[in-house]
Formats: structure tokens, C-alpha cells, sequence
């Protein structure tokens, strides 16, 4: 069992916590007596941090072994620390791929589960959960647990989502999905404005698996929420590339840029040239699926272009059905509060999965990077407290300030959650430093 001596942790936002990690091959080894197990840390806020007044973490990095695959159905048995990315490695070049594709491939099944992630298809496959079959858990008191929506169901949808709090995720299986190739055939379009943005995203769910938009939230008036709109879907055998995607460089940021370096002005400059770069109105063709699927992993500690005091990733569905006023009168208020946001997705969720706590339901998912300020706890509340009065929710794997009076009231479910949680650990054993600070976790 090896310990990383660092004296601090911290998610992808960069908020630092006192903390270490505890890896080992033998992740049942490693997470006894522990209150929490962490994956890659691509976790933004404080979600995979210990609580206050504990230091040790489990990390699930090593324990990463394929345990069983069968090529006939797809599916895997895994260790929880496997990544997406190794994953994408080994099954590609065989015909599969995962079901669920994050925006980074740095991300472990462990956190895929926790967090009960979603990609660009959630509107046709759902989240990574409704692919999980069974999951193998250390519970709090140290017994390990097979869970499955047959056994131990309540442990099993409390778990998907519930951001590590029901116990240790030692395994995975997961069924993979057969692709006819490794490559994407990739279209995206330029959109002149949010109304026409609501639109297209619509169309393209209909027809195509995997859609997103990029958007300019620094734009008023009638170019408000102009973007990019992306699209795609496996390449059938005839159109790709007879080899496999080959290797792709990596940049890697060097040093920390000092915070003053995001402002207003950079912000805008970065959105005009993003949207102007997209020179024809329609690009399409055969795309690397690291191209289309995890953008962001060329540049390496990419988190650091944010400086020292980070940033907060605000991410949030919008219920809107037929009425997009919601969405305007949401980026309305962010150009109101002069939110300075680098990059903005937006996605339109399907249906609302199985996972008591899941973040997606259907409505406008929309994600924001937000330099941390003195100041940014109060936008985020004015946000949240929009949230609550259209009946949206914020996704636990990004936040790290929202309020815990806040949350009760966005998210009606919290209390049944909390009943299976009692039961699997009437002792709370199993806290982290986000269950502190938004459920209310007393240490
Ligand atoms: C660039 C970028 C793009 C992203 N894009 C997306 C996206 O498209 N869709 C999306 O849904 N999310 C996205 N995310 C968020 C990310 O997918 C989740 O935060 C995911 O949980 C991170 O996995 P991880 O292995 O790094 O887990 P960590 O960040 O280490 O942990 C996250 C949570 O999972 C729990 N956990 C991890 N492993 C275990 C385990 N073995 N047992 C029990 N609990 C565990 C932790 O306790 C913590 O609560 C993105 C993040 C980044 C940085």
C-alpha cells in the first residue's frame, strides 16, 4: 500500500483541502476504516476531499484491472479505478466502445458510477448508470456487497450518483456498446442565436446520437447565446479510416498563469475568435474520436490557465419544455451579473434515469467556467436561487459552493436518498468534504 504524501488535495476547480492519498492495488485494502475513495480528481469542487478533521483518502488509480470481458455481449467486469481512458485503448481497436463518454477521458469507472456521468448522447442512451449491472462495494462497516437492481436495489440507485457517499465502489460491470468503427463522422454548424441554438439542438437529437453546442454566454441582444452546434456518430466501416486513431500529441500547460490573465476582455476575445474561426457555416467529415469525444485532454493541466485561486465550474439543467423563456431569462441573468464564462456547453438532456440522486432531467444542461473571485459564492447563489424557481438542479460533480439550505430546496429527492444512505450507514461513516458542506454532515 503506498501513500502520496501531498499535503493537500484538490478537484479539478484547483480548490485546495488538506488531504492524501491512500493507493493500492488492493482497493478493498485501501479503503478500510477510510471515509471516502477518489477516482482521478476530475471532480471539480469538493466532492472527492475528505471532511474536515480527516486527512486520508482512498485512491482508486491502481486498482485498475480488466477482470472479465465477453465479446459476445459486451460486457465488462472491471476494477473501479479502470479508466475511460484505458478503456477507450483496449475496446476501440475491438469494436466497442463505453456506452457513456465523459468530456474527459480522465476519469475512472468508480467516478463514472459515483457521479452517474452523461455525454452527448444522454438523449438516447441515458447516464452511465442505466449500463451498470452490478456493482461490488466495500460498505461503511466493511462488508462487501454485491449490488444490482435485483439485489440490494436501493443500495445500487442510491449509489449511481450519490457521489461516493453509500460506500466504496470496488467493481464495475458495465455492458460496452458495439461500434462499426473507431471513428466519428462529425458535423458542426455555426448558430447565430440562442432561439435558433433551442431549435437545432432539437432537430439534431432527433437524428443524430451525440450532439452539443458550444455558446458565447458574454453576447447580448440578439446574438445572445450564439454558438457552435456539434454532431456525430460512429463512422460506419465503409466511410472510416481503415487504421486505428493513432496516438494524438499533448500539450501540456507549464506554470500557473497569474489570475488577472481571465478577465472580461480575454473572455470575450476567446468567444469571438472560437466563433469566428468556424469560418463556413457547416464543417463535416471523419473526426479522431479523442477530437470529438475529450476536446480538452490535448492540453494537459489545462486547469491552470485559472491561476492559483482556480475555478468553479457551474453546471445546471433548466427545465424548459416548449418554452425557452427559462434558458433566455437564465443568460439574461448571467450577462446581468457580468459572469465571466471562457467555456460554455449546452446540452439537452433526455429522460431522467434510475439514480436517486442523478443529476440529468430532461431540460437545457448548461455548464460554465467561472474564474473564482471574491464574490463568485454570491453569483452562485443568485443563480441557484433561479434554479429553484424553474425547477432545476445543479450537477453535485461540478459544484463547490452552493448552499446546503439551497440544495433541500432544489432537490426534492434528497430526503429518500438519505433514508437508504441511514440505512447502509446509520453511522455516517462515509462523509466528504462536499456532504459536510451541502448535506449538512455533521463531523
Ligand atoms: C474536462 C472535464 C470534462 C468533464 N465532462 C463531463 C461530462 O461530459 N459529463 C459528466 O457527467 N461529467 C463530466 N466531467 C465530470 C467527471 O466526469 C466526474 O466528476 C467524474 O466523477 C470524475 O471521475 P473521477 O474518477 O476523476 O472521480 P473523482 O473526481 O476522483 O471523484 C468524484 C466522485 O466520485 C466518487 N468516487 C470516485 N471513485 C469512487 C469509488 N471507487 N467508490 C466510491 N466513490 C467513488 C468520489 O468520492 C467523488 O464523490 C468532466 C470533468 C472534467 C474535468
Amino acid at each position: 500500500m503506498s501513500v502520496r504524501h501531498q499535503s493537500t488535495l484538490s478537484g479539478w476547480g484547483r480548490l485546495p483541502a488538506p488531504g492524501r492519498e491512500v493507493l493500492s492495488e488492493d482497493l478493498e485494502k485501501a479503503v478500510r476504516g477510510r471515509s471516502l475513495t477518489r477516482g482521478l480528481g476530475r471532480s471539480y469542487g469538493d466532492s472527492s476531499l475528505p471532511p474536515p478533521g480527516k486527512v486520508d483518502v482512498a485512491g482508486s488509480m491502481l486498482a485498475d484491472r480488466i477482470l472479465a470481458f465477453d465479446p459476445q455481449t459486451g460486457v465488462l467486469l472491471a476494477e473501479a479505478g479502470f479508466s475511460l481512458g484505458a478503456l477507450n485503448q483496449v475496446f476501440w481497436p475491438q469494436g466497442f466502445a463505453s456506452p457513456v463518454s465523459t468530456g474527459t477521458q480522465y476519469v475512472t469507472l468508480g467516478g463514472m458510477v459515483a457521479a452517474d456521468v452523461h455525454g452527448k448522447n444522454h438523449h438516447r442512451v441515458g447516464t452511465f448508470g442505466a449500463h451498470v449491472r452490478r456493482l461490488k462495494m466495500s460498505l461503511a462497516g466493511g462488508e462487501v456487497v454485491w449490488c444490482s437492481r435485483q439485489q440490494k436495489s436501493d443500495l445500487f440507485f442510491a449509489t449511481l450518483g450519490g457521489m461516493g457517499l453509500t460506500g466504496h465502489i470496488l467493481e464495475v460491470e458495465v455492458g460496452l456498446e458495439s461500434i462499426p468503427s473507431p471513428w466519428i463522422w462529425a458535423e458542426s454548424e455555426r448558430i447565430p442565436s440562442l432561439d435558433r441554438f433551442l431549435i437545432a439542438l432539437k432537430e439534431a437529437a432527433e437524428e443524430w446520437p451525440f450532439t452539443v453546442g458550444w455558446i458565447d454566454c458574454l453576447k447580448r441582444g440578439r446574438h445572445m447565446g450564439r454558438g457552435i452546434l456539434m454532431r456525430g456518430r460512429w463512422a460506419e466501416k465503409d466511410e472510416a479510416p481503415v487504421d486505428s486513431p493513432p496516438a494524438k500529441r499533448r500539450f501540456t500547460v507549464p506554470v500557473e498563469a497569474p489570475s488577472w490573465v481571465l478577465n472580461r476582455l480575454s473572455a470575450r476575445a476567446f468567444n469571438a475568435v472560437y466563433y469566428g474561426k468556424h469560418v463556413r457555416r457547416q464543417i463535416r467529415g471523419i473526426a479522431h474520436p479523442e477530437t470529438f469525444f475529450h476536446p480538452l485532454d490535448f492540453v494537459v493541466g489545462w486547469n491552470k490557465i485559472y491561476g492559483s485561486r482556480g475555478f468553479v465550474q457551474y453546471a445546471c439543467v433548466i427545465p424548459y419544455g416548449d418554452d425557452p423563456r427559462p434558458v433566455r431569462q437564465f443568460l439574461d441573468l448571467l450577462t446581468g451579473l457580468k459572469v465571466t464564462s471562457f467555456l460554455s456547453v449546452l446540452k439537452d438532456f433526455g429522460a431522467e434515469g434510475d439514480g436517486l440522486l442523478s443529476f440529468p432531467r430532461p431540460g437545457m444542461s448548461i455548464c460554465l467556467d467561472i474564474p473564482a473571485r471574491p464574490g463568485t459564492a454570491d453569483t452562485v447563489a443568485t443563480l441557484d436561487d433561479f434554479l429553484i424557481s424553474c425547477g432545476g438542479r445543479i450537477y453535485l460533480a461540478k459544484d463547490s459552493c452552493t448552499t446546503a439550505e439551497r440544495f433541500r430546496v432544489m432537490e426534492p429527492r434528497l430526503e429518500a436518498w438519505q433514508a437508504v444512505r441511514r440505512k447502509w450507514d446509520p453511522q455516517q461513516r462515509l462523509a466528504s468534504a462536499q456532504s459536510v458542506r451541502l448535506l449538512g454532515d455533521i463531523r
